[in-house]
C-alpha cells in the first residue's frame, strides 16, 4: 500500500492545490516586493506591481531570475527577512561557477525537511528504518536535506556523509541499514565496492535508495537496483530553491512529484523564455512560494525536462517531472550536434559496461574531436585480449548511432578511472582552455 507523509496535501484535487498556489503566490510577491530592492527594482523595471499577480494566471508577467542575478546580488542582496531571523546558510556545490548562497529561517528549514520527508515515505521509508544518509555534510544541501528528512519521519539516521566507502560498508552491514541516500554515481561505486569486499547483497539489509544531485539514466538505475539488491528512488533540486526534495519518485518510477504547495513549476523555452505548454521539453523555472528567507520567483533552473499531469498510479496527484536529461550548460556542442553524456551512459550500460567512463572533447585543425574512456570490469579485460578493438570499435558505431557522429572510444583497465563520492565529473572540455 502507497504511504504518504501528507497525504491531504499530495493527493489535493487539482482545483483546491490551485487555490492554494493562488493565495500563496500572491502573498509571497507582495513579501518579496516591500522586502527585497532587487525586487522592487527588477518588477518596477517590467512595469508590474504586486497587485497585477492575482492568481497563478499572472505568473507569466513576472520577470525570470536568473544564476547571474544570484551572483550579482551575492551575498545578502536577495535575503527577504532579517538576518535576525535566518538560522542557516547552504551553498550550491559550484558545479558550473560561483558559489551561490541562500538563506533559511526556521520556518524554511522545517517545509525543506519535509519534503524530503515525503520523499523518503514515497520509497516505503518508516520510522522501523535505519537510513544512512552518504550525501555529502556542511554546506551543500544533500546531506543535511535527507538527514532532516530522515529525522522527520523518524528513521534511525546514519549522518555518514560520504567518502571512506569501506567503513560505509562496514557500518550498512553492522547496523543494518534499509535506506541509502547518496548521489547515483556514489551508490555504483558503493555497490562496487561492497562486491569488492567479497559480499553479496545477501549480506545487508538494503532494500531502498534515494539517488539525486546529478544527472542518470534509466540503465544506471538498473544497474544499482542490482548491485545493491534494492528500488532506485530519483529525489531531485537546488540550493536556490532549498536543496534536495522539491521533487520526487514514488512507486510508479515515471518522474518526480512536483511538491506543488511550495514550488510552482513552469517549462519555457529557454532561448526566448515563451511558456511551453505540458509534455514539451524545455527549461524548468520555479517560483517558491512558502519560503521565507530566500524565496526566488520564476528562477530558471537551466535543468531541460518535460512536465507532465498524467494520472499517477500512487494516487499523488502532484504534478511529475521527467529526470532530467541535464542541465542546459552541461550539453556539449560537438561538429554542431547537440551531445547530452546521458546518450553516451545509455549506450554503455545497456552494451554491459560499467557506469565509469570519461569524455573528453577537444579541437584539432578547427574540428572538435570526441574521445570517451570506458573502463571494463575484470572479466571484460580478462577475456578481451586481441579482440579489444573490436570491441572499441562496436563500441564506437553504437554511440554513433545514438548521437550522430563518430567518437574515438578507448577500453580502459579495471579501476583506471577515478570513482565519485560526490557529483561526478564525466566530461573534460579541452576546448574551453584555448578559448
Ligand atoms: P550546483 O548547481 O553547483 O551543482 P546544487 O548542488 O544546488 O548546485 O545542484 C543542483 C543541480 O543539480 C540541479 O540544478 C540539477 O542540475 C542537478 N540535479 C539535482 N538533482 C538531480 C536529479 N535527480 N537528476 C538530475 N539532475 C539533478
Ligand atoms: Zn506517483
Amino acid at each position: 500500500m502507497e504511504r504518504y507523509w501528507n497525504e491531504e496535501i499530495e493527493c489535493m484535487p487539482r482545483e483546491d492545490m490551485k487555490k492554494l498556489q493562488d493565495e500563496r503566490l500572491v502573498a509571497q510577491v507582495k513579501h518579496v516586493y516591500e522586502n527585497v530592492k532587487y525586487y522592487h527594482d527588477l518588477m518596477d523595471e517590467k512595469g508590474v506591481k504586486p497587485e497585477d499577480i492575482k492568481s497563478t494566471d499572472d505568473l507569466h508577467k513576472l520577470p525570470f531570475l536568473t544564476k547571474a542575478d544570484l551572483r550579482e546580488a551575492y551575498p545578502y542582496g536577495l535575503l527577504a527577512k532579517p538576518l535576525s531571523e535566518c538560522v542557516r546558510i547552504q551553498s550550491t556545490s559550484g558545479t558550473t561557477g560561483k558559489r551561490v548562497v541562500a538563506f533559511y529561517t526556521q520556518h524554511d528549514i522545517d517545509l525543506w525537511e519535509n519534503c524530503c520527508a515525503r520523499a523518503i515515505t514515497a520509497a516505503g521509508g518508516t520510522d522501523e528504518d535505519v537510513c544512512q544518509v552518504c550525501y555529502g555534510y556542511g554546506l551543500f544541501t544533500g546531506g543535511p536535506g535527507l538527514n532532516g528528512g530522515s529525522h522527520k519521519v523518524g528513521c534511525l539516521t546514519l549522518p555518514m556523509s560520504s567518502g571512506n566507502t569501506e567503513r560505509q560498508i562496514t557500518f550498512m552491514r553492522d547496523l543494518g541499514s534499509t535506506i541509502l541516500c547518496c548521489t547515483p554515481s556514489y551508490a555504483a561505486y558503493i555497490g562496487e565496492t561492497l562486491h569488492d569486499m567479497g559480499y553479496t547483497t545477501d549480506d545487508i539489509k538494503l532494500k531502498a535508495g534515494i539517488f539525486g544531485a546529478e544527472p542518470w539514466t534509466e540503465e544506471m538505475r538498473h544497474s544499482i537496483e542490482k548491485s545493491l539488491g534494492i528500488k532506485a528512488y530519483d529525489i531531485y533540486g537546488l540550493t536556490e530553491t532549498s536543496g534536495p526534495g522539491v521533487s520526487f519518485e514514488c512507486s510508479e518510477q515515471t518522474g518526480m512529484h512536483i511538491n506543488e504547495d511550495h514550488f510552482i513549476p513552469e517549462i519555457i523555452n529557454p532561448d526566448t523564455g515563451e511558456v511551453l505548454p505540458e509534455g514539451e521539453v524545455g527549461e524548468l523555472v520555479f517560483t517558491s512560494i512558502t519560503k521565507e528567507a530566500f524565496p526566488l520567483l520564476r528562477y530558471r533552473t537551466r535543468d531541460l525536462c518535460v512536465l507532465s499531469r498524467k494520472k499517477c498510479s500512487c494516487g499523488r496527484t502532484l504534478i511529475k517531472m521527467s529526470k532530467p536529461m541535464g542541465r542546459s550548460d552541461d550539453m556539449l556542442i560537438i561538429r554542431g550536434v547537440n551531445v547530452f553524456p546521458s546518450q553516451i551512459e545509455t549506450v554503455l550500460i545497456e552494451q554491459g559496461y560499467s557506469p565509469n567512463y570519461l569524455i573528453e572533447v577537444d579541437r584539432m585543425n578547427n574540428t572538435d574531436t570526441l574521445d570517451i574512456s570506458i573502463e571494463m570490469n575484470p572479466t571484460q579485460a580478462d577475456s578481451a585480449g586481441e579482440d579489444i578493438q573490436m570491441y572499441e570499435k562496436t563500441l564506437a558505431s553504437s554511440i554513433k548511432t545514438m548521437l550522430g557522429i563518430s567518437p574515438k572510444v578507448h577500453l580502459v583497465n579495471p579501476k583506471s578511472i577515478a570513482r565519485s563520492e560526490g557529483k561526478a565529473v564525466r566530461v573534460i572540455d579541452k576546448r574551453k582552455l584555448h578559448d
